[in-house]
């Protein structure tokens, strides 16, 4: 499974790898997540393999400002979001869109009301 686990942007100027399957991935209503369509998978950023060309990512940073969310400058796809002022063990999340779709056929997706109640509206 190991070929899962490379992931890029869509040209290519941005790779990630990671570390394991996500246990769960989370499919987020929120603003901003509806709108990039994103599947996030959250990781300790020290296990997830990031490598990008010079000035390929691009940050856009809204609301309470706690994190923010990453792109390819080339070619507009959402990698992953990372907190502003990262903690010793903080949580990054990975857009699972950015990986082969076999990838998710191994990993549950779970819907989370970012938008209101800030839980899972699946259950
Ligand atoms: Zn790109």
């Amino acid at each position: 499974m190991e070929h899962l686990l490379h992931g890029s942007c869509h040209c290519g100027a941005v790779q990630l790898r990671l570390p394991h399957l996500p246990s769960r991935a989370t499919e987020c209503n929120c603003s901003i997540c509806r709108r990039l369509g994103a599947l996030w998978g959250v990781f300790d950023w020290t296990t997830v393999g990031l490598s990008a060309e010079p000035r390929a990512l691009e940050e856009y940073i809204w609301g309470e400002k706690t994190l923010r969310t990453m792109r390819c400058r080339v070619c507009g796809c959402a990698t992953h979001w990372e907190p502003l002022r990262p903690q010793p063990d903080a949580w990054h999340g990975v857009n699972l869109r950015m990986f082969p779709p076999e990838l998710l056929q191994h990993v549950q997706i779970r819907r989370f009301d970012g938008a209101d109640s800030w839980t899972f509206i699946d259950d």
